[in-house]
């Protein structure tokens, strides 16, 4: 039985099909090419996974006595520069947290979040996925970034996980990320980068013709058919 209208995800549909029907689906993805498709891509820390919250939490819990930034005074995307700026040696207690087992894992979502990709996930000609940048100390970091995936947005999702240390690279339409400079080899990268409002970015200025979804309560919606053709 072909069940491509109960599972609109590729990855699981494929593992359904037969061989032909495989190509089928292959060249049905390839619809964003021919304009039909609309591809996002969906930053994790910051935007699905609350790395500031679990940051916090973690850092006051291991080194109680130091000093600490609340999330409202928090200023620039590197917790470990401004933390670095507070007293020297507290960038490399900073740095201690997220390199830490279990930090990634133990993120809680940010609110509708999950819900909202989930969404996207079964909407019409869209096609999403989940594209972020692993820390260099990759001994938990890229383990625990699928885990959370797994756990929140389900097993077939691993399927539209993109890890990568250079977002221009990756092809798309809409890029959701909270950082507000993404860099990279790519000039001129396809996706149009939609900031995605953190404790860390509230204050900042930013060009006029950069959008922003404010948090998952903002019309998302409204920014994906706006890209449509
Ligand atoms: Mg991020």
């Amino acid at each position: 039985m072909l069940r491509i209208h109960s599972t609109p995800l590729l990855g699981r549909v494929s593992t359904l099909l037969s061989e032909p029907c495989k190509k089928i689906c292959g060249n049905m993805s390839s619809g964003y090419t021919s304009g039909k498709k609309l591809r996002v891509l969906v930053d994790m820390d910051g935007v699905l996974a609350d790395f500031e919250g679990g940051f916090l939490k973690k850092y006051r819990s291991r080194y109680p006595t130091e000093p600490y930034i609340n999330l409202d005074d928090r200023r620039g995307f590197w917790v470990s520069s401004q933390y670095g700026r507070l007293r020297s040696d507290l960038c490399e207690k900073a740095i201690s947290i997220w390199e830490s087992k279990d930090f990634f894992i133990d993120l809680d979502p940010l609110p509708g979040g999950v819900k909202a990709v989930k969404e996207m996930a079964e909407m019409e000609n869209t096609d999403v996925f989940i594209c972020t940048s692993p820390i260099k100390h990759y001994h938990h970091c890229p383990h625990e970034k699928y885990a959370w995936v797994e756990k929140h947005l389900g097993h077939e999702f691993l399927e539209q996980v993109i890890l990568t240390r250079d977002k221009t690279l990756i092809t798309g339409d809409i890029l959701i990320d909270d950082k507000p400079d993404i860099l990279g080899v790519e000039a001129k990268p396809t996706w149009e980068h939609i900031l995605f409002t953190a404790c860390h970015n509230k204050h900042l200025t930013v060009n006029p013709s950069q959008r922003r979804l404010n948090s998952w309560s903002d019309d998302w919606r409204a920014i994906l058919n706006s890209k449509r053709q």
